[in-house]
């Protein structure tokens, strides 16, 4: 588990120069790792010290949990950074702002030149099927391939005892794979892993995304001024009885690479709205 956070010591907002300096950064290549949970998640941490086997790894993340705040961002309030450490490692930097916001000010302020790949995760909790909208770890990775950086999302399928470990190896193993050969065009990765161990694992599959989805209900309680008040609840229900999607595999012990992307229009509905007359 991280132990601290820190202001760096002059109290001053971090400079470009020295961020680049201290990383001494030359041709190495450089791993930015964001989450929603918050930067003292330990899936995060798991994640983290599994990509600084690669190469240099910098965190950017959100000071506390902003868990399913979508591709939110911040533009009515200022953002604030604040140097992380654990123990006496610089991990990189806490900011108040948003999982996009974290990507956008990594890549536009912080970090020069900008990193190479970004690794969101690993969140406590699956992003599947129509849960991908809501997620904040998966839209940390959109607005890196919205900024052109290659990147992936990593999920692990579990509220409960988390066994961080497999899902750490998985993020590294696709990580270099991506580092390898890229990614197309506005492409990038979810990734959802089973929270099993290695040994009990039966594979990878490439998915699509299914129907899974999050059936919601409401807690209605009195506050102590006798005014109701309302607590999202509900449970996750897979759906997806078909093994190209994303639920089914995680559900039968196969972690789930779905390739995704920003682009949400529906391409098959546009020659029935032309039909409507719609151009007429
Ligand atoms: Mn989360």
């Amino acid at each position: 588990m991280p132990t601290s956070s820190a202001r760096s010591s002059s109290g001053c907002p971090p400079e470009r120069h020295d961020l680049a300096s201290r990383q001494g950064r030359g041709t190495a290549t450089l791993i930015l790792v964001t989450n929603d949970d918050g930067i003292t998640s330990p899936g995060l941490h798991a994640l983290y010290d599994e990509l600084k086997r690669l190469d240099q790894v910098i965190v950017v993340a959100p000071d506390a949990e902003r868990s399913a705040v979508g591709h939110a961002i911040t533009v009515t309030t200022p953002l604030r950074v604040q140097e992380f450490r654990r123990g006496e490692e610089v991990m990189g930097f806490a900011t108040n702002g948003t999982p996009a916001d974290c990507v956008k000010i990594a890549v536009r302020t912080l970090l020069d030149p900008p990193p190479d790949l970004v690794v969101s995760g690993i969140n406590r909790g699956s992003n599947m099927g129509t849960n991908v909208i809501y997620s904040g770890t998966v839209s940390a990775a959109t607005e890196a391939r919205i900024l052109g950086i290659p990147s992936l999302a990593i999920s692990l399928d579990t509220h409960g005892n988390a066994d961080w470990t497999y899902a750490a190896v998985v993020g590294r193993r696709l990580a270099a794979q991506v580092l390898e050969h890229g990614l197309p065009p506005r492409v990038l990765l979810n990734v959802n892993v089973p929270n099993l161990p290695a040994s009990r694992i039966r594979g990878l599959r490439v998915t699509r995304q299914g129907d899974s989805r999050f059936v919601e209900g409401f807690v209605v309680r009195e506050d102590p001024r006798r005014q109701p008040y309302y607590w999202l609840t509900g449970s996750y229900e897979v759906d997806d009885d078909d093994p190209e999607t994303d639920g089914w595999a995680v559900a039968n012990g196969y972690v789930s690479v779905t390739p995704i992307s920003f682009d949400l229009t529906a391409h098959a509905a546009r020659a029935e709205l032309v039909r409507w007359g719609l151009e007429a």
